[in-house]
């Protein structure tokens, strides 16, 4: 097929900055789209983290302008170059915008910063100002979540009419309809826009508020999500469109659901220089010894007959943790352990602290953000749970899968997508999938894996049918490479 030129346009991107899976996944498609011989730009902000941690940067001798509302804005461009894939990262620098403590919230007050739009209104216009300076014209604009889609909308607005943007195409991917960049009227003022389309039934507009991640749902060429459970679920209830269900399902025909992949050369309990020791599927004992290090780590005592729960994840509503909160005694009165790594909201903090309190042999919360901590989990514990309320695709079953970490989730989304109930008569299926979203079924599911877990045999056949899933990027690269080509070179 022929060499595309992709812009891959990101608020995050591992290892450079990241909050959630949308940096894993921006920080391994760009390279594969890279190494299969396609010319890739992977463009995000210059956080300070990254600024910090990449002094090498180059800075290039590129003035970059944006306009905001009636203001005008500097920035400067900064560029890594992978010798190994050959994509090339570029970095928006504007150190008011950008050197930031946190991505996107105020560390002190838990809010998110005031000025988020101004911030993402800049980093969008500036990201085309970048095409314009170094004079090119990508095939595809790849954008991703609100904070990258006003590229996308730009682009069939006030860029338009540009003539080195008349070959662009654009694609949006979803990664979380829970976070759509919804902001007052005025703000659409800052757009640079026709105020028309500020106006219903203009692109911009939702009740009385500017939402970005609309105007790019409305206006971009295609759209993808990142499960086809997810795409299929956003569209048919409120639930899951969180308001936009009506708009996603005017664009069916243009919405795709691929599911994310994992990057097993940093995940895979085989390759991970993050635990203390190595396993492969015909022999577990390591993760036996991590299980023993990790109960170190937590102060817990070893319990061999009993399996040891981990959950990992940003303490949110999303994860299904009210459920685990209205059930948490009676799952400790059971026969296992459990370690939770996590942050988030204030309230389950204090429900995990308290609960490390009343069972100290049994409970450890670490509240915090810890990577290799979180490799050590997946690696150490027996069971993995993530009860979520809703899930676009779900990165931690996927290692629970390949570090034979027997998974627990909702079937919902992608968790749906990459999790089969186990049967105890067949003996198929990877994991143990409840279907409503009530705290019974979970506790259900609960329960029958730590019947399970005694079954020694029938366990270890579980855990090795979880270890032998492939959900490799390779396959969803070639997804979306596929849908590039489609829009680049339509046959119709
Ligand atoms: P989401 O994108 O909704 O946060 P995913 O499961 O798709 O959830 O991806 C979350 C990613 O962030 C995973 O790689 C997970 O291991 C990581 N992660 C989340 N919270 C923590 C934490 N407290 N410490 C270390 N890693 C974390």
């Amino acid at each position: 097929m022929n060499e595309l030129k992709i812009a891959f346009v990101t608020p995050e991107a591992v290892p450079f900055a990241k909050t959630g899976g949308l940096a894993d996944v921006s920080g391994v498609l760009p390279s594969l789209f890279a190494q299969r011989g396609h010319t890739v730009k992977l463009i995000l902000p210059f956080h300070r983290c990254i600024k910090d941690n990449y002094p090498n940067a180059e800075r290039l001798d590129v003035h970059l302008n944006a306009v905001v509302g009636s203001k005008q804005f500097d920035g400067s461009l900064y560029r890594l170059h992978d010798r190994a894939t050959g994509l090339e990262v570029y970095f928006i620098e504007n150190g008011s915008f950008f050197d930031r403590s946190e991505l996107y919230r105020d560390p002190v007050t838990g809010n998110d910063y005031e000025d988020n739009a101004d911030r993402f209104i800049f980093f969008s216009q500036a990201v085309l100002d970048v095409f314009r300076r170094l004079d090119w014209a990508p095939d595809i604009v790849h954008v991703n979540d609100w904070q990258s889609a006003l590229v996308s909308s730009f682009l069939k607005t006030t860029a338009g009419q540009e003539s080195l943007f008349q070959k662009t195409k654009t694609v949006l991917t979803i990664h979380n309809m829970a976070y759509q960049g919804q902001f007052p009227m005025e703000t659409g003022l800052k757009l640079g826009v026709d105020p028309t389309l500020l106006r219903a039934p203009g692109p911009f507009e939702y009740w009385g508020k500017i939402n970005f991640l609309k105007s790019a749902i409305l206006l971009s060429d295609k759209i993808t999500t990142v499960s086809p459970s997810y795409a299929r679920e956003i569209q048919e209830s409120n639930e899951f469109g969180m308001g936009l269900e009506g708009v996603l399902k005017d664009r069916c025909d243009d919405l795709v659901g691929i599911i994310n992949g994992v990057d097993y050369s940093v995940w895979s309990p085989q390759k991970d220089t993050d635990i203390p020791y190595k396993y492969i599927p015909a022999n577990l004992s390591g993760k036996k010894r991590n299980k023993l290090e990790l109960l170190h780590l937590a102060g817990l005592p070893l319990r061999v007959d009993q399996p040891l729960f981990g959950l990992i994840g940003r303490l949110d509503n999303q994860k299904g943790l009210d459920l685990i909160a209205s059930i948490i005694d009676e799952m400790m009165s059971l026969d296992l352990q459990m370690i939770v790594l996590g942050t988030g909201a204030e309230e389950y903090h204090m429900l995990f602290a308290q609960t490390e309190q009343r069972y100290p042999d049994r409970f450890k919360a670490f509240l915090k953000f810890d990577n290799k901590l979180a490799h050590l989990i997946e690696a150490g514990a027996d069971v993995f749970l993530m009860p979520s309320r809703f899930e676009p695709c779900g990165l931690n079953q996927m290692y629970s899968l390949k570090y034979g970490t027997v998974p627990i989730v909702r079937k919902t989304g992608g968790l749906a997508d990459t999790v089969v109930d186990f049967n105890e008569v067949t003996l198929e299926g990877t994991g143990f999938v409840f279907d409503e979203y009530d705290s019974g079924p979970l506790l259900d599911a609960i329960k029958r894996a730590v019947r399970l877990y005694a079954r020694r045999k029938t366990w270890h056949k579980l855990v090795k049918q979880g270890m032998q899933k492939d959900f490799s990027w390779d396959n969803s690269a070639r997804q979306y490479l596929e849908l590039y080509h489609a829009i680049v070179h339509p046959t119709t």
